[in-house]
């Protein structure tokens, strides 16, 4: 993570006085309930210590002036002016942030500020939602206002899909800005109420392993799969008229009307419909601290998402075999939309040394690539650092 002394040494650097604020705001792993967002039903998110900080000091000209530690950039905008930025794709998400909570009617000041942080960027782990909640955090402060959690996720959301032009779920923000230590949160994506559930503070890690896999296919794939769930949804319905999204269906709905359904139209439902099973499991088996019962649903999701859902790849499938080889592994499945990004592992803190190395290895000879691995806690969502 990032130091604070030499964040604040940077803003120095950059601006000449002391920043007067630090903020942070985490990025996020899924540990399980994946393709279930857009189907209305619930994600199982955990902030990571892994961040976006912003260290800032309020201007009073409107002006925004930002310095990017990761990039060397500079780049500054009047609040106010909606124009983005060509150049410097990285402050359209500062800008966004500033355009919406302006639209909103936030009063907000001018700032300076430098930005840093140590999620990796566009490797699944969601920077882009850190840095929007961050974002937001730095101009609540700045302005001296402040904005419930959960509508500062729904803001963000807003900034990625109608200023940067990403069309995002709400999991990524809302972890990012509700996110609790030691716990992961059940979200329902349909009503937004959530339920933090505790993960051992201590004795397991979350090893997330990234594939390195450019994730290609993803987009078009990723419509043919929500079309199939609003396909499947369309035929239910004329059984099941009560439902909305596959959130609605039993799991002895889908098997009592499989004959209705294409043979690939049922299994695409059949992940959805079991994976928001698994995340009710999941939660169950947290409670009572069953890692074993955890780890063995991480795995049968993936399996599911492999097999029924088809949004898995080789590379995936190598990762997530060697790490099952492991032992101290609870569980192992890919995280995200598929086709490349990264996996999420349970692993007991005694065997993470070894799971890199064997991972890592194993991972190499059956792909030719290498991984990238970190090794994360559940952490606190967005805060006030100074
Ligand atoms: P992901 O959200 O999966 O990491 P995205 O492509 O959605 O990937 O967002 C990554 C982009 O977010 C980066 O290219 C950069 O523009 C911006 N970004 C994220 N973190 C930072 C940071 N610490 N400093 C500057 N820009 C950042
Ligand atoms: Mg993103």
């Amino acid at each position: 993570m990032t130091d604070l002394s030499d964040l604040q040494a940077s803003f120095e650097h950059a601006f000449g006085s002391r920043p007067t604020f630090v903020v942070r705001a985490p990025g996020r792993v899924n540990l399980i309930g994946e393709h279930t967002d857009y189907n209305d039903g619930f994600v199982f998110p955990a902030a990571i210590d892994y961040d976006v900080r912003i260290a800032g000091r309020p201007r009073d000209d409107g002006e925004v002036r930002l310095w990017s530690a990761l990039f060397g950039r500079r780049a500054r905008f009047m609040l106010g002016s909606g124009r983005r930025s060509r150049r410097g794709g990285w402050s359209n998400y500062v800008r966004g942030v500033g355009v919406i909570l302006a639209s909103e009617g936030y009063p907000l000041r001018g700032m300076d500020a430098v930005v840093t942080g140590t999620v990796p960027l566009s490797s699944g782990l969601s920077s882009s939602a850190a840095l929007e909640v961050a974002s937001c955090l730095a101009y609540e402060v700045a302005g001296d206002f402040s904005i419930e959690p959960k509508r500062r996720a729904l803001l963000c959301q807003r900034a990625e899909r109608e200023y940067v032009g990403v069309q995002c779920g709400i999991m990524d923000q809302f972890i990012s800005s509700l996110g609790r230590a030691d716990h992961a949160l059940m979200i329902d994506t349909r009503s937004l109420d959530y339920r933090p559930v505790p993960l051992p503070s201590s004795g397991v890690s979350i090893v997330i392993g990234n594939t390195n896999k450019p994730r290609g296919l993803v987009d078009s794939a990723y419509n043919e799969r929500r079309a199939q769930c609003e396909e499947g949804v369309a035929l239910l319905q004329d059984a099941l008229p009560g439902i909305r999204a596959l959130r609605d269906v039993a799991p002895s709905d889908l098997e009592r009307h499989a004959a209705e359904l294409d043979p690939v139209v049922l299994r695409r439902c059949r992940h959805v419909v079991l994976e928001n099973e698994r995340v009710l499991d999941s939660v169950r088996a947290l409670e009572a601290g069953d890692l074993d019962r955890f780890g063995l649903l991480m795995n049968e999701s993936h399996d599911s998402l492999r097999d029924d859902y088809e949004v898995s790849c080789a590379e995936l499938d190598a990762m997530v075999e060697a790490a099952r080889g492991v032992e101290g592994v609870y569980g192992s499945r890919m995280t995200g939309a598929g086709f490349g990004g990264c996996t999420v592992s349970l692993v007991a803190d005694s065997a993470v040394e070894e799971f890199q190395s064997a991972v890592g290895a194993e991972y190499r000879r059956r792909t030719g690539r290498e991984a990238t691995f970190y090794v994360c806690r559940a952490s606190a969502g967005a805060e006030r650092l100074l």
